[in-house]
């Protein structure tokens, strides 16, 4: 199999790509390839630093980032219209994602695209770039309908990223009810949200039902404008279905996203670390069941995508923040409670 992605942008910009690629049972070779259309640096998840044009590895999961930018850190690099990045070799299984532009993945229908508070909205809000928030759009590149999931900050900014990339946003999910990802009073800043949301661009607010009350008096929406949501609940854009999945612990309400292989946690779980324990409604043995219940029998392929960028990159696979996290190295709950104060 070859795996082959034409990317379809238009302009040089700064763009991200990830392509996580397994390697056939029994087969050995894979070499990561970059097109003429790139330069740049291509970071295998074995193959620390060195920037090549051709990756050669033989791990059975090779997780490629490709840095695309005019001036993003130490790697000078850009592309252009057609560049392609490529595997080539015994692939067993192929996804891509780029921040720019959704992930392309073997469902090209998938889209989704990963915002960064102070980098992709909200540009020169210093709280807001304090902050790392994330922000996604998440839907049916061909029915051309996402959701946005915790529109925060910049809600103009935000619908603008939807806009550019000719999407329709036809709802809203939230993870959970704390200000920086939905809205209201934080450290004296009144963040904008949900309602200025339902002001710029009316559409359904889905948000799990234990934390709805908080959302209502935080962001100042009516009961009127909420969808409540259990877990199991399924929100649809286009004809991409969105799983909410109820993980507290964070927040009595906290919900994960679950799309294709994308898993957005929200403040549930970052790629080091989970969700604070220590603010009001949060629950040391939730969180503890929702590490070891609710989380752990996700497949290793699926992708989290958290809320905040707290990690050294912005997405992993669960396979490997389950191995990599602290937080599911802790062996019982009595241990759990003894380190995070339950
Ligand atoms: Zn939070």
């Amino acid at each position: 199999m070859i795996a082959h992605m034409n990317h379809p942008y238009t302009q040089f910009q700064p763009i991200q790509i990830q392509m996580a690629v397994d390697v056939a049972p029994g087969k050995d070779q894979l070499a990561v390839q970059v097109g003429a259309g790139l330069r740049g640096a291509v970071h295998g998840r074995h193959h620390s630093g060195a920037l090549h044009r051709n990756v050669h590895q033989t791990p059975t999961h090779l997780h490629v980032l490709a840095f695309l930018s005019e001036n993003h850190g130490n790697e000078s690099i850009g592309g252009k219209p057609g560049a392609t990045l490529t595997a080539v070799g015994e692939v067993s299984h192929c996804r891509y994602d780029t921040s720019r532009e959704g992930v392309m993945t073997t469902e090209p229908q998938f889209y989704l695209r990963q915002l960064k508070a102070g980098r992709d909205f909200a540009v020169g809000d210093p709280v807001a770039t304090n902050m790392d928030n994330f922000v996604y759009l998440i839907g049916d590149r061909v029915r051309r309908e996402c959701v946005v999931i915790d529109p925060a900050w910049d809600v103009a900014g935000i619908l603008a990223c939807a806009q550019a990339d000719g999407m329709t946003v036809v709802g809203a999910l939230v993870t959970h009810w704390h200000p920086d990802h939905v809205g209201g009073p934080m450290f004296g800043h009144d963040v904008q949200g949900l309602s200025t949301l339902l002001t710029l661009h009316p559409c359904p607010i889905y948000v799990h039902r234990a934390d709805a009350d908080l959302t209502r008096m935080l962001t100042g929406v009516s009961a009127s404008d909420l969808t409540l949501v259990d877990s199991g609940h399924t929100v649809r854009a286009g004809e991409v279905d969105i799983e909410c999945l109820h993980t507290p612990g964070h927040t009595a309400g906290s919900q994960c996203f679950r799309c294709g292989s994308a898993l957005i946690a929200g403040d549930t779980l970052f790629l080091q670390g989970c969700g604070r324990l220590d603010l009001p409604g949060a629950s040391v043995d939730e969180m503890w069941h929702t590490l070891n219940t609710r989380l752990a029998t996700l497949p290793a392929d699926t992708v989290l995508y958290p809320g905040h960028d707290y990690g050294h990159r912005p997405s992993a696979p669960m396979g490997e923040v389950r191995r990599d996290n602290p937080v599911f190295a802790v062996p019982t709950l009595d241990d759990w409670r003894r380190l995070r104060g339950g």
